[in-house]
């Protein structure tokens, strides 16, 4: 059992029979199907169950349906939900946390009820729109335009690698409003019903691994959005993006270590079962050290994300701690995958053993919601700000 080996300390009562709980949920709903969704189509049916079972709403305030929780416990079913399938988790996450926090906290009542309540319940999928053909890392050289025609907004521009893309209801899409000043004072948030004339998908990506989710190239040709569709104030755009990739951050960590929990597993055990020279291969240290090793970042990456949830549950900024622990938990997570397969040898290599299945998920982690290199930048920015304030 997980709890047996990964420290609980840390956690409170509360949050460890929450665990208890998401857990039994992956046991019933998804481990037995854990493979084949990742060749079935799109799993809008078990979100439905998702969101049926709160697990779409802990973000979020009781008056949408959510159980306002708070991150920490966000970080338990990313965990829980990614230990099965991670394509699944990211399809969750990017519904209710990348496309649900900014709504949830800049968005108008009467927005939240028409388009967040329903994404809470798991009836309705959300999307983010930052990521452009021409536009990755740098996200204030966004280019997707929205002009102002009378009450409305006209948006055109492309969107790219959108988790939930071509399945959402609705997206959170960043746009430039005013081109004249610097981007980070001239971009916008909007709330994008993606039946509105003019949104269409030019393709799924085919992707490496996250089989399970479907990841979309979308066009928007004028696009018209009334001004109610508006989040937050015009030119906010930035800083609603700025706060969205800290939660978004600190919710890849749990899913990280998630990625990285189902091999370990298989490998401890492989390593047990499996003889070479008439003895488990765990009595080798090259194999032994190596399950030494995943332990260690797992319960060191917990660690980190728990921090990083906590300050953000008591309204601290995050982005120095959200940073790191993304950056160590999606680290360790291709670390601790590959690993794994190593210790299973040639049975790791095949689909007979789902390890292969987590390296590939686990590769993603390390580019998108910023990558590791982005990470590092931002890292060393905090530090010298914080240990070397300017007078
Ligand atoms: C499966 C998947 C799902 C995604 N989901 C979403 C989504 O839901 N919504 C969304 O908006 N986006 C999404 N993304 C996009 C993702 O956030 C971007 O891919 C990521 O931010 C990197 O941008 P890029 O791919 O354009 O790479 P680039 O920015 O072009 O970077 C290429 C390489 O250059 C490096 N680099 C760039 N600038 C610097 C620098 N200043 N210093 C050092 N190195 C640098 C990068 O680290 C990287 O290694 C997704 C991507 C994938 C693959």
């Amino acid at each position: 059992m997980v709890d047996d080996y990964l420290s609980s300390v840390l956690w409170t009562e509360d949050e460890i029979e929450f665990r208890k709980e998401v857990r039994k949920f992956c046991d019933k709903e998804i481990y037995p199907i854990a493979d084949e969704i990742d060749e079935g189509p799109y799993p809008r049916e078990l979100l439905r169950k998702i969101g049926k079972a709160g697990y779409m709403g802990v973000m979020h305030d009781k008056e949408v349906g959510g159980s306002n929780k708070g991150l920490s416990y966000e970080i338990i079913i990313a965990e829980e939900i990614s230990a099965a399938n991670g394509g699944l988790d990211m399809a969750r996450m990017a519904s209710t946390t990348l496309y649900g926090m900014p709504v949830s906290k800049f968005g108008t009542k009467e927005q939240k009820k028409k388009y967040l309540m329903p994404v809470v319940s798991g009836d309705r999928i959300g999307c983010i729109g930052i990521t452009e053909p021409d536009v990755g890392s740098d996200t204030a050289g966004m280019k997707t335009r929205a002009e102002k025609d009378g009450d409305d907004w006209i948006i055109n521009g492309e969107k790219r690698f959108i988790t939930n893309g071509s399945q959402a209801d609705f997206m959170c899409c960043f746009a430039i409003t005013d081109p004249d000043v610097k981007s980070k004072e001239g971009m916008s948030a909007f709330i994008v019903d993606t039946s509105t004339d003019g949104f269409s998908v030019v393709e799924d990506h085919d992707l490496l691994g996250m089989k399970s989710a479907r990841v979309s190239w979308l066009k928007l040709e004028d696009v018209h959005v009334s001004s109610d569709m508006l989040l937050g104030e015009v030119g906010q755009g930035f800083p609603i993006l700025m706060d969205e990739l800290d939660s978004e951050r600190t919710a890849i960590a749990g899913e990280a270590i998630g990625y990285g929990r189902t091999p370990f597993e298989v490998a401890v055990n492989y390593s047990n079962e499996r003889e070479q020279f008439r003895r488990p291969i765990r009595a080798f240290e090259g194999v032994s050290f190596k399950i030494a090793d995943m332990a260690m970042k797992l319960e060191a990456g917990r660690a980190l994300t728990l921090t990083a949830a906590r300050m953000y549950d008591k309204g601290n900024n995050i982005t120095k701690e959200a940073s790191i622990a993304k950056l160590y938990t999606t680290e360790a997570a291709i670390e601790i995958t590959n690993d794994a397969l190593q210790i299973l040898g040639g049975s790791g290599y095949t689909t007979d053993y789902p390890i292969e299945r987590f390296l590939r998920d686990a590769r993603l982690m390390t580019i998108g919601g910023g990558t590791a290199e982005i990470l590092r930048f931002l890292i060393q920015r905090e530090v010298f700000k914080q240990m070397l304030p300017k007078e």
